[in-house]
């Protein structure tokens, strides 16, 4: 098992064991049990002693070399302390930064993008037509191919009770391409975003896509809250 942390359980998939309920009467909300990489080992610098008296060459060629490693094992404290910030740090998007550009989905290293949907249930309002699910000007409302908006059928929808519907994501179909959270954010209640999920991100030095993102809505985030969360989960900004 990866001990990257995923994404929380409630934000990309609905709780299982529980009665599903339209949104307003039981929310989900998002459980993170924050994930704590063991420590780096840390370079114990010796103490630099220095004699008082005269010091011969031999002594000199031996306190040059000791400065050499001295230095050497500072170059490597200065690596190990990058490395740490580094491995302190994920890349994470701000939904409320996002502009739904597509680039998430062309411009991950990754062959398919790091960057999925996520869904806060808590926030859904289980219409019949969501905008996030629904072709702006579908033929039916219903689950043919011809009537999503997702490109790859990554979104699921389900008849819950008249009127409602839920929709959840199947996170390996979905690419990231951001058109689902744009239908969401323009004519719905904003439940369907972005997140880079922790357990396919290589935690890249500098991200592509943060380097084209036009919105600036990429940051490096704290390992111990690597979600930007929106709804009841919202807890790491
Ligand atoms: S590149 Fe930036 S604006 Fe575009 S979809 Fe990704 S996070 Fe949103
Ligand atoms: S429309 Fe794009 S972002 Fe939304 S679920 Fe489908 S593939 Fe993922
Ligand atoms: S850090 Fe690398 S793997 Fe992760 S989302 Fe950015 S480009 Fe993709």
């Amino acid at each position: 098992m990866s001990d990257e942390p995923s994404i929380p359980a409630g934000e990309n998939q609905r709780p299982t064991g529980e009665r599903r309920r339209p949104a307003g009467s039981v929310g989900h909300p998002a459980q993170h049990s924050p994930v704590i990489e063991p420590p780096l080992p840390s370079a114990s610098l010796p103490a630099a002693q220095f004699s008082r008296h005269a010091i011969s060459r031999r002594e000199l060629l031996k306190s040059g070399a000791r400065g050499a490693s001295l230095l050497g094992f500072g170059a490597a404290a200065g690596f190990l302390s990058g490395r740490e910030s580094k491995d302190a740090t994920r890349w994470q998007i701000d939904p409320n930064q996002c502009i739904q550009c597509g680039r998430c989905a062309t411009d991950c290293v990754l062959e398919v993008s790091a960057v999925k949907c996520v869904h806060s249930y808590g926030m859904c309002g289980y219409c019949k037509l969501c905008t996030g699910y629904f072709e702006p000007e579908p033929i039916n409302l219903d689950e043919g191919a011809e009537n999503q908006l997702c490109p790859t059928g990554a979104i699921k929808r389900e008849f819950i009770e008249d009127p409602y519907y839920e929709y959840s994501i199947n996170k390996e179909l979905c690419v990231g391409c951001g058109k689902c959270v744009k239908g969401c954010n323009m004519f719905g209640n904003g439940s369907l975003y972005l997140q880079v999920c922790h357990d396919r991100c290589i935690n890249c030095n500098i991200c592509s896509i943060a380097t084209a993102c036009p919105a600036q809505a990429f940051h490096q985030v704290p390992l111990t809250k690597p979600y930007l969360l929106r709804g009841k989960g919202a807890s790491a900004k």
